[in-house]
């Protein structure tokens, strides 16, 4: 089975200013699609060509997890975002925020000292339990809290490729920035 990079449900302008249309074709129609050729190129003729892409990432090492988890990341990444978003979480989800992290200010807060303090490149993920318990973890390179045994709700990258053309050093502006485009009621249905 061959990967294919979904559209993007939105124009590649549509995030601005969070994310610009320059980072969304570099980032999104560059990069990610990078992660994907080499994906393909890496399961062609082996026992992980049928498998879906979470196995891949559950039970794979060195390039083929890094380019498989990279594949996915992206996509849940950009799959987060709308130009109608930002606001706040409602619902099961909300309610679990408030109950652990005390409030949504709080998390917000705490979600992107996450992402500043993680040395190097990586993704900082907002995930819950098989309880619904939920949990800020940070990792580098393709970290995916899917080989923790966790569920992803939300991530940031925190990759300088993500933020460098718009934001270069200033990865805090970046990451606060996103705040204003999240789909909440995509992440919500994650929860
Ligand atoms: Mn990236």
């Amino acid at each position: 089975m061959k990967y294919t990079q979904p559209q993007l449900p939105y124009a590649n302008d549509a995030l601005e200013p969070a994310i610009s249309r320059r980072t969304v074709e570099f980032h999104y129609g560059k990069h990610e699609k990078t992660y994907i050729d080499n994906l393909n190129a890496l399961i062609e003729g082996t026992e992980f060509e049928e498998l879906p892409l979470e196995d891949i990432i559950r039970d794979s090492k060195g390039a083929l997890f890094n380019n498989a988890s990279q594949a996915w990341n992206h996509i849940f990444y950009f799959f987060s975002f709308s130009p109608d978003g930002g606001g706040e979480p409602e619902g099961e989800l909300r309610e679990a925020i408030d109950k652990q992290f005390g409030s949504f200010d709080n998390f917000k807060k705490e979600f992107v000292d996450a992402g500043v303090k993680l040395f190097g490149s990586g993704w900082v993920w907002l995930s819950r339990d098989n309880d619904g318990k939920l949990f800020i973890t940070q990792g580098s390179n393709a970290d995916n809290p899917l080989t923790q045994g966790l569920t992803p709700i939300l991530t940031f990258d925190v990759w300088e490729h993500a933020y460098y053309l718009d934001y270069q050093n200033r990865r805090k502006d970046a990451l606060e920035k996103l705040w204003d485009i999240i789909d909440w009621p995509i992440v919500e249905g994650r929860y």
